[in-house]
């Protein structure tokens, strides 16, 4: 065995998606996945700053919110520190933790394992640990020096501004922590902010577009359009929320080395990346609004890195743009030679509806869909209506093919028809419903609309299709923009 030259540092952000959702509308959400980008380059600086560590860039991944790092033997317990406090310094509420083990370059398997469950235990020791700092913050107060005289900027609360702001005591942004800054925005909008809402809202100021930018070919969309609430997204008042995750990364078949690791999550991330861009660029299309020629950027991308995928869209596009995902991923995993399924979720609600709560909508539909497609060994969509339980959701690609297939179908159908059977199914009991069902099918006078209904009643006996088959048909999800 050959004398070890290197540690092995893990580490990262984590329960990052409750950190974006501490701040419930998009332009703070993407000043969060701002400053989270930000700490994971500023780790990336630092390991590689000649002075301290000199780490090569082959050395490091970077692979969503864990990075992987070769670092020199012996600097573990600096490096680890270091690295913390400069996530700790970007995203003072977010939790982040690193380890770093020996690594016994003969066996990267076993000291990856190593380095992961020792990473799994701090995670557990650090959790939470931050979630109430408060602190005054240096990027903030260098902003107060640069624009002293200017209209708009931060600074830090005085005796005077504790007076007038005697009612609410809590930052009325996250309702979590004492406000510390007086902010003024650009638009002239005051407020007093705790450190971390100050720092979102800062960096949701610096980049307008942040993500959105990087979606595909940029030439095809105006980015002229901004987005500030959640109304900002709808157009018949419905929003989605929609997480996507590769299924059960973490326990595929190890890479045998450092380097053959960072070329799979390399390519991992390009399915992951081409799949989601695809996947806007076509529910933009849908949706057909254009401006000069080029497609209205309605979308706010919150995280898109290594497997994590969280996205704001208008509410019609949100079933096309998780089948788009799917079947675009799988592709481009059969074509990268990869074994790998993802599982999509979203949360159609209104656009008045808390994030917050449609965060958790989505995560309960995220696990489903995980938990289906472990069972099926398929790519499986999970849509949730706010408040409403579906029958059909999850579906596996092919079940989701077949449904999309019915769907457009059924266009040639009335939806007054289609409300009709819902409220029936609901109401009613079974056999009653049956009676009811064939008396509507008699009833019917386009005989392609009697056929398509009878074919959804066959095609899902024993469930109740129908409030489904209600929310999807009013998506405008045809045949005709599907195919490509
Ligand atoms: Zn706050």
């Amino acid at each position: 065995m050959s004398e070890p030259k290197y540690d092995l540092l893990v580490g990262g952000g984590y329960s990052i998606k409750e950190y974006y959702m501490e701040s419930g509308n998009p332009r703070q959400m993407r000043g969060a996945s701002h400053l989270l980008d930000k700490s994971a380059a500023d780790v990336k600086a630092l390991l590689m700053d000649e002075n301290k560590f000199g780490v090569k860039e082959a050395q490091i991944i970077v692979s969503g919110a864990t990075l992987y790092a070769q670092i020199p033997k012996g600097s573990g317990i600096e490096a680890v520190k270091q690295a913390e406090e400069k996530f700790h310094d970007n995203c003072r509420t977010a939790n982040a933790a690193f380890v770093a083990v020996a690594y016994d370059e003969d066996d990267y398997i076993a000291s990856k394992r190593h380095a992961l469950a020792e990473y799994e235990i701090r995670r557990a020791e650090k959790f939470i640990s931050w979630k109430l700092q408060n602190l005054p913050d240096k990027m903030l107060e260098n902003e107060r020096d640069n624009t002293s005289d200017n209209k708009f900027g931060y600074r830090r609360m005085t005796d005077e501004d504790y007076k007038k702001n005697k009612t609410p005591k809590r930052c009325p942004r996250c309702r979590l922590r004492d406000p510390i800054y007086h902010v003024t925005s650009k638009n002239g909008e005051q407020q007093y902010l705790c450190t971390p809402c100050a720092k979102r809202e800062k960096m949701s100021g610096e980049r307008k577009y942040y993500l959105r930018k990087k979606c595909g070919d940029s030439n095809k969309f105006n980015y002229d359009y901004d987005i500030n609430t959640m109304s900002d997204l709808a157009e018949d008042g419905r929003v989605a929320l929609l997480y996507a995750d590769v299924n059960n990364l973490g326990g595929q078949e190890p890479q045998l080395s450092f380097c053959a690791d960072k070329d799979y999550h390399a390519r991992v991330e390009t399915a992951v990346k081409d799949a989601v861009h695809t996947a806007i660029e076509q529910a933009m299309e849908r949706k057909g609004l254009k401006k000069n020629g080029q497609l209205i950027s309605k979308f706010e991308i919150i995280a898109l890195s290594g497997d994590d995928v969280c996205l704001l869209l208008p509410g019609d596009v949100a079933l096309l743009a998780a089948k788009t995902i799917v079947d675009e991923f799988d592709q481009n995993v059969a074509k990268n030679k990869l074994d790998l399924t993802i599982s999509v979720a979203a949360c159609v609600a209104n656009d008045t509806t808390a994030i917050a709560y449609m965060h958790s909508i989505v995560e309960k539909a995220l696990k489903a869909a995980k938990t289906c497609a472990r069972e099926e060994g398929q790519s499986v969509v999970n849509l949730s209506f706010f408040e409403q339980p579906s029958d059909l959701f999850p579906m596996t690609t092919t079940e989701l093919a077949k449904f999309v297939d019915l769907m457009g179908e059924s266009s040639s159908t009335s939806s007054s028809s289609l409300h009709n059977i819902s409220t029936a199914c609901h109401a009613l009991l079974e056999e009653e419903f049956e009676l009811f069902f064939n008396y509507h099918l008699s009833r019917e006078i386009n005989s392609n609309s009697q056929s398509i209904l009878k074919c959804i009643h066959k095609e899902y006996a024993g469930k109740k299709p129908w409030p489904d088959v209600v929310a999807w048909s009013s998506q405008k999800l045809g045949k005709g923009g599907e195919t490509r």
